[in-house]
């Protein structure tokens, strides 16, 4: 199988995965016991902690460990919201943990303004500016998109959220791999990562909070309990996944740089061999705007659906694996303003660190050849 699916999820890089696995094997204590086997597990939590402060620019008080970036999303989102009341502003093409949170303030009685996005599923710093009203508590809005990659201007919009005193949430689960983070430039109150995306463990996250928006005001937290993560979220630490997170964010701080580039290249080797065997159009951009290592494109006169389910030996997706279960046109694709063909044709391709050139060549050929025909001589009816 040549996995072309990385904005779905990465494979653990064997690095991360022998660390923690000598931390599961040896170090099972609680965190939160003050005997010393204990205090030896807090403190390489209190490690990871740090790592992922410094990939930041942030203060280990700030960083507070989830199960996930959903869980991260949903904390900032209504953890903030709750407190505050009023007006909630986002972007039409947000992951679900970011809209459906958003939906639900919206049955609570808040009002939630939804952004469009141009052609290229960008949002501006100005739409930001004339949407925020006296009552806004939040505006949430994503690093880079996960079926088209855009990236979005998240400092110009943090100048507008900062000079007009609105907490800013960003979620960087798709971004953080490939596009530089400081918490301070990016003008960021909340931000949100998870490990499944960076060659870390699944069901590990990370919020930012700062601690200037602590200070400010309580985030109500999603789960009460034994008072971990300074209260904000309980349960005993997943010491493993926490380990396993600050691993693979210590490889990216060293390698994001040129492992970019290369992963750039490793997509125009797959456009330039699909180029040459069948018709398709780009949905997302190749250059500095997108993320290096995905493409969205629509095969011309192909049904996505159909065409997954006889690629065997190649996994790529028709869109974000979190709603690919479902049978409605993506609302990501939608909201770039493709047309339904366009959509039904879609299909997201991402290469990752362990993909090699022959891998991407192979892949485009049998892609073409799943398509069961040169949709260049024989268009599909
Ligand atoms: N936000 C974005 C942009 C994502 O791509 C994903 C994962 N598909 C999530 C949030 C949810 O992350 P997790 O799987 O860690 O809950």
């Amino acid at each position: 199988m040549i996995y072309l699916d990385h904005q779905a999820t990465t494979p653990i890089d064997p690095i991360v995965l022998a660390e923690m696995t000598s931390v599961s094997e040896r170090q099972f204590a609680n965190p939160g016991s003050p005997h010393r086997a204990g205090v030896a597990v807090a403190a390489l939590i209190d490690k990871a902690r740090g790592v992922v402060a410094r990939f930041l620019g942030a203060r280990k008080s700030e960083i507070y460990f989830t199960s996930g970036a959903t869980e991260a999303n949903n904390l900032a989102i209504k953890g903030v919201a709750n407190r505050r009341r009023g007006h909630v502003v986002t972007t039409a093409v947000e992951h679900k943990s970011v809209l459906d949170c958003c939906a639900f303030l919206g049955v609570e009685g808040y009002d939630v303004t939804v952004l469009p996005v141009d052609g290229e599923g960008r949002v501006s710093a100005r739409q930001v500016a004339e949407s925020l009203r006296a009552d806004t508590a939040l505006v949430s809005v994503m690093l880079a998109n996960n079926e088209v990659s855009t990236i979005q201007p998240i400092a110009e919009i943090g100048r507008v959220t900062r000079h007009a005193g609105v907490p800013f949430h960003c979620d960087a689960t798709q971004g953080a791999g490939y596009v530089d983070i400081d918490v301070d430039e990016l003008g960021v109150d909340l931000l949100s990562m998870s490990g499944h995306k960076i060659y870390g463990p699944k069901g590990v996250g990370v919020l930012y909070v700062s601690d200037d928006l602590t200070g400010r005001m309580d985030l109500v937290p999603l789960c009460h309990g034994g008072g971990q993560e300074r209260g904000l979220r309980a349960g005993t630490l997943n010491t493993a996944g926490i380990v396993g997170l600050g691993a693979a964010v210590e490889l990216l701080a060293e390698h994001r740089t040129e492992e970019s580039r290369r992963l750039a290249g490793l997509r125009a080797v797959f456009l330039d061999e699909l180029s040459h065997l069948v018709d398709f159009e780009l949905n997302s951009g190749t250059g500095p705007g997108f993320l290096p290592h995905a493409v969205s494109l629509s095969l011309t006169g192909v049904d996505a659906q159909w065409l997954l389910a006889s690629l065997t030996d190649v996994a790529v997706s028709t869109g974000s694996a979190c709603n690919s279960a479902s049978e409605e046109p993506s609302y990501v694709l939608t909201a770039l303003g493709l047309s339904p063909e366009r959509i039904m044709g879609s299909i997201r391709v991402s290469v990752g660190r362990f993909t090699g050139r022959d891998e991407v060549v192979r892949a485009a050929r049998l892609v073409a050849a799943a398509t069961g025909h040169d949709s260049r001589e024989r268009p599909a009816a």
